[in-house]
């Protein structure tokens, strides 16, 4: 859903990516990069700018040391766990289930209750237009699926300390919140995951579920009967069924508990 991209980029080196940050800067282009694009929602006007995502060259995932991964960027999340299961090490089992890049995975801190991405990222490779750098982890300033990171600074790879453990114990983990999401989460339906970030001390699907939203649609926009913090697509939904709907469910979440919502997707507009 959304609109269509004035442009679209597939960098394929690092070469690459500092060519295209020229030409964009000389040319007043706005750009936006993403990664799997599943914590994005374009509106039904798109992008006029030029949408950047890292190529397969970004998307190499290996094992450094005894306990020490590199992954670039663009590796698909699941592919990392699925890698830590199979080398036995323990640390990612917390994201089984999270669809997207690793570079957005840094970039949002993306996690659940178990723990999140920024507990074992030790380094990250920052692009910002010259020399890539690798800055510590702590650096990116981690937080509840936060980082302070600029936003035009580019995830280039990550290094992650992860332990070592039987690789059956991790698989196990790994197939327990896999389970987890299956019995609690909407699946077979598109949606862009948790829609509103949880405000302090509560959870925003409860929030919305005690409001009396679940089931409720706007289009083909709907809050999930299964979890209320899922908007899903119900088939032939537009962007603007998806802001109209989040829009009634900050209504009548402030209007029932006086809690203003805010957004954990990344809208954009223009
Ligand atoms: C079914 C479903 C379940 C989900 N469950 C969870 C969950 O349990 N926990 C959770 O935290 N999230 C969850 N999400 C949300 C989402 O999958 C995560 O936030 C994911 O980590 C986003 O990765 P992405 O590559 O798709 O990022 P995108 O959506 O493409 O981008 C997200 C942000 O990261 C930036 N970005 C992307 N790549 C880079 C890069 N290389 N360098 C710098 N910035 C970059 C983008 O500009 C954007 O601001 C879920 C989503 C879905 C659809």
């Amino acid at each position: 859903m959304g609109g269509a991209a004035g442009l679209f980029a597939v960098p394929e080196s690092t070469g690459d990516l500092r060519v295209l940050m020229e030409s964009l800067g000389r040319d007043a282009i706005p750009w936006i990069l993403i990664g799997g694009g599943t914590n994005v929602v374009f509106s039904n006007g798109g992008y006029s700018g030029c949408v950047v995502r890292l190529g397969e060259e970004f998307s190499r995932v290996r094992r450094e040391e005894e306990t020490l991964v590199t992954a670039g960027a663009a590796a698909a999340l699941p592919r990392l766990v699925t890698f830590a299961g199979r080398e036995g090490l323990a640390g990612l089992e917390c994201l089984a289930g999270i669809p997207g890049s690793v570079g957005g995975a840094v970039r949002m801190n993306a996690g659940t209750r178990e723990g999140e991405i920024g507990d074992v990222v030790e380094q990250v490779q920052i692009f910002d237009g010259r020399e890539p750098q690798w800055i510590p982890g702590q650096e990116m300033g981690f937080s509840y699926r936060r980082t302070i990171l600029p936003e035009d600074r580019v995830i280039l790879a990550v290094r992650l300390r992860l332990r070592a453990e039987t690789g059956e114990a991790v698989r196990s983990r790994v197939a327990q919140q896999m389970e987890r999401r299956r019995t609690s989460q909407p699946t077979g339906v598109a949606s862009a995951g948790c829609w509103f970030r949880n405000p302090e001390g509560d959870s925003a699907g409860r929030l919305i579920d005690a409001a009396g939203m679940k089931g409720v649609r706007c289009g083909g926009a709907q809050v999930s009967p299964v979890h209320a913090n899922f908007l899903v697509n119900t088939g032939g939904a537009t962007a603007a069924d998806f802001l109209a709907l989040a829009g009634k469910v900050k209504e009548t979440v402030h209007e029932r508990f006086g809690i203003s919502l805010e957004e954990e997707v990344r809208i954009i507009h223009g």
